[in-house]
């Protein structure tokens, strides 16, 4: 079945829940076992001291490894992405560093592409830095033979570990391809040494691209997203395969940051609404964007929707996605004062950082999300003071071009 069909049943039995329709929150630090026996095996299969048997499924048996909440949430989020396993964290961050602390030791090399989100950038340039990880960023202009080159460059293509990826890149929607991240991968890998790919899919994800098909080997989301949608929780995931997820999962049990039984309970209802809202923000922003393009005071509209047919972007595009998303950033004629007085004269569209919510989020990238950034990745992506991103939210179609047509007027 589709897992929107499946997004109020699966993983859950009504009859352990007092015939409960909807799973209860499980707010509980611990589990009762039925026998010593059965606690000891449980152990055994939690810390990897034996392969689960066939059919045997790991038990209860303390909330930071395993809780009824998180283990639906995962089995269903794992339906999305078509993945063998998922695992849930206290927030997207959470997830990414959980990632790059299990797939990096000192002396490793990480590749990733700029611009990527500022925490994860910051993680990267600071921590692992410390930590004697070294990182070199490539840009998406960058062709397959141009990274390479950087790889071999650095002296230190034989500790590459890992190749992170953010596609699209936040906030003017470039574009990173998964396939061609695989071949590099590949490339520099050996008997001794699998270099990983992951890639954060919180822009466009789960419904509109699966990294895994297109040969990524970990995908994570920032489920404070469009998976959460109602701007009221923090929450991250990351799914893969058994042999990677094994690893990611050990470590959470060991840094403890996995979900709370009341976040996950939160992003279960939300789950089940997850492909009306997003399809629903596609459609209002493809007609928002049509509006913006038209309109004598914006200067240039980014937006996977309105890339030029004949160009290399629209058949990666193509490839990759199957919708433009609901994310559009676009260029105010003038300054910064312009782009400040047309996003402190919005009513409806609020201003905050944030997307994937149900409510319309407008913000300022150079000031605000992106104000850390490197200037050569600032002046590349064009992440100027004209800038603006939007998030379209639920709200109709028409109010939403009337609030943006009257903020224009002001300016
Ligand atoms: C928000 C976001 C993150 C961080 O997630 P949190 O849930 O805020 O920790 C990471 N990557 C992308 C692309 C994001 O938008």
């Amino acid at each position: 079945m589709h897992p929107e069909s499946l997004m109020m049943t699966h993983g859950y039995k009504p009859e352990l829940s007092e015939g409960a329709i909807k799973p209860p929150v499980f707010q509980t630090s611990t589990f009762v076992f039925k026998t010593a026996e059965a606690g000891k095996a449980f152990f055994e299969v939690a810390y990897g001291l034996r392969e689960k048997a066939d059919q045997e499924e790991l038990g209860l048996i303390y909330s930071r490894i395993n809780n009824p909440n998180l283990e639906i949430l995962e089995d269903r989020l794992a339906l999305w992405d078509k993945a063998d396993q998922c695992a849930v964290f206290e927030s997207g961050m959470s997830a990414i560093s959980t990632v790059l602390l299990e797939f990096l030791k000192p002396g490793d090399m990480l590749l990733y592409s700029r611009p990527t989100y500022g925490g994860t950038d910051h993680f990267i340039n600071h921590f692992l830095k410390e930590i004697g990880v070294e990182s070199i960023g490539f840009r998406p202009d960058h062709s397959e033979e141009d990274i390479a080159q950087l790889i071999e460059e650095s002296g230190k293509a034989d500790k590459l570990s890992l190749i992170y990826i953010e596609t699209p890149a936040n906030p003017t929607n470039e574009l990173i391809d998964i396939v061609m991240c695989r071949r590099l991968a590949d490339r520099f890998s050996s008997n001794a040494k699998k270099v990983y790919l992951a890639t954060d899919n919180t822009y466009m994800g789960p419904l509109w691209c699966s990294p895994l098909e297109h040969g990524a080997d970990i995908v994570m989301y920032s489920a404070t997203k469009y998976l959460g949608g109602h701007s009221d929780l923090i929450a991250g995931a990351v799914l893969g395969g058994d042999e990677v997820m094994q690893r990611i999962k050990v470590l959470r049990t060991f840094l403890g940051n996995m979900a709370s039984p009341h976040t996950c309970w939160l992003l279960l209802r939300s789950l089940e609404t997850l492909k009306v809202r997003m399809e629903q923000q596609a459609r209002t922003a493809e007609r928002v964007a049509q509006y913006l393009m038209k309109h004598p005071k914006i200067l240039k509209v980014y937006y996977l929707g309105c890339l030029p047919k004949d160009s290399d972007a629209y058949s990666l595009y193509k490839r990759q996605y199957t919708s433009p998303g609901a994310m559009i950033a676009f260029e105010v004629k003038g300054k910064e004062a312009e782009a400040f007085k047309f996003l402190n004269s919005l009513k409806l569209v609020k201003l905050a950082v944030s997307l994937g919510s149900t409510e319309s989020l407008g913000q300022h990238p150079a000031t605000m999300t992106h104000v850390g950034l490197d200037p050569e990745i600032k002046e590349f992506m064009g992440i100027n003071e004209r800038l603006v991103r939007l998030s379209i939210g639920l709200e109709h179609e028409e109010d939403l071009i009337m609030d943006i047509e009257n903020a224009l007027r002001q300016v």
